[in-house]
């Protein structure tokens, strides 16, 4: 679960990390208000779970009471990469004298955590990466020996973070480590973290993105669940109990088994398709399943073809090919949809479905076949 940035601050404060005052705001009256208790200058910040918000527009510093009102009018309401700002966070501006960068987040192919830390901060990571790799420090830390301060000072040095930044630096990372682990977080990250003239170090923005499966663990979550705008497709999977991923591609995908689905994601991809989900029905692919599954494809205005694609084992392709007749009665699908069946009774399932192919309904023989099928169709 990504949070938005005041709610990052919040849980960065838990952990000791320092974070200028401030409060939200969902009306220019609301940003009046808080702007006149933290005192100004202010920084008037877009809430929506999207970076580059310094660029859309969405950043802006108000000296009194007339700027507060003019920038927060501009920016609630602004749309910043599709989304909508419905709230915007005021806080005490700062000084800035340097901007850097600095977060953790899994290193999946180490088996380790990763931290990476620039004095060049203030601009995207992925910028820095391309253009001036070597300007990123980066620590691989074993999560059982965890990050101490002496190793926080030398990585802080090895950045060549400005010297008076360093002490204060390297204690904020090793908080920064303790709310990414003991606060269950996939992702932590300053950018920028500043150093100010009077040489204060403190975290100008925060982007954390919590690790869903530590919920348990994690009753005061709730807080940050209560303002997650679900993606709608995804909400509809979750009512109709579907393990479905909206993704922003064009091929809706069916597909029995997580494996099996990846794989056709994979295979979509390889002949120049992209694909609009994840969407494993499991072994149950009855009628009702199919129906439910079609359903939330459906819905996906992006859906161009639908890409059915089962290998029968323990689910009897017969039964599969009787449920998409089922489901097609049951719901009108305005996507042509390709199925490649296979596996177990494979040739009952095809002859039961034979009768009924046409242009919008169309077997392949194989998942190959069937992919280049469906982004022909989707690429049209
Ligand atoms: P992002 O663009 O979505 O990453 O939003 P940030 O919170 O990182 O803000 C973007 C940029 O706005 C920062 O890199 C700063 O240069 C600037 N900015 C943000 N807060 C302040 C502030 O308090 N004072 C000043 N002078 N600049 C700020
Ligand atoms: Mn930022």
């Amino acid at each position: 679960m990504d949070l938005f940035e005041y709610q990052g601050k919040q849980y960065f404060s838990r952990f000791g990390i320092a974070v200028s005052p401030g409060d939200v705001a969902d009306t220019v009256e609301q940003a009046v208000a808080v702007a006149e208790r933290v005192g100004y200058p202010v920084v008037i910040k877009a809430q929506v779970k999207v970076g580059g918000r310094g660029k859309a527009g969405g950043v802006k510093l108000a000296d009194n009471i007339d700027d507060v009102r003019l920038h927060a009018g501009n920016i609630l309401g602004l749309d910043i990469k599709g989304h909508v700002v419905h709230r915007v966070w005021v806080e005490r501006s700062s000084d800035i004298a340097k901007e850097y960068y600095a977060s953790f987040t899994l290193d999946r192919q180490n088996k380790t955590h990763l931290g990476m830390l620039s004095a060049q901060g203030g601009v995207e990571i992925e910028v820095v990466a391309e253009e001036n790799p070597d300007a990123i420090a980066f620590l691989q830390i074993d999560p059982v020996r965890g990050l101490d301060l002496a190793t926080a000072r030398r990585w802080v040095a090895e950045a060549e973070l400005d010297e008076v930044a360093r002490e204060q630096a390297a204690e904020m990372l090793v908080k920064l480590y303790d709310c990414y682990t003991t606060g269950d977080c996939d992702l932590a990250e300053i950018n920028p973290l500043i150093l100010t003239p009077d040489n204060k170090v403190h975290a100008l923005d925060a982007k954390v993105t919590l690790d869903e499966n530590a919920s348990f663990r994690h009753p005061e979550w709730e807080e940050f669940r209560a303002t997650e705008t679900e993606d709608p497709r995804e909400k509809m999977a979750k009512e109709k109990g579907l393990n479905y991923i909206g993704l922003e591609g064009t091929v809706g995908i069916i597909a029995n088994g997580a494996g099996l689905a990846m794989s056709t994601l994979d295979v979509v991809n390889q002949v120049g398709g992209t694909a609009a989900n994840f969407l494993d029905i499991g072994g149950g692919a009855n009628a009702d399943v199919m129906a439910s599954a079609m359903e939330v494809i459906n819905s996906d205005p992006k859906v161009r073809v639908i890409f059915v694609n089962i290998f029968g084992g323990i689910t009897r392709v017969d039964e599969v090919a009787k449920g998409v007749l089922e489901a097609l009665k049951r719901v009108s699908i305005t996507s042509p949809i390709v199925l490649r069946l296979d596996g177990t009774n494979a040739i009952e399932g095809r002859a039961i479905l034979a009768p009924h192919l046409n242009d919008n309904l169309i077997t392949e023989p194989t998942m190959l076949d069937a992919a280049r099928r469906a982004v022909d169709i989707a690429n049209a």
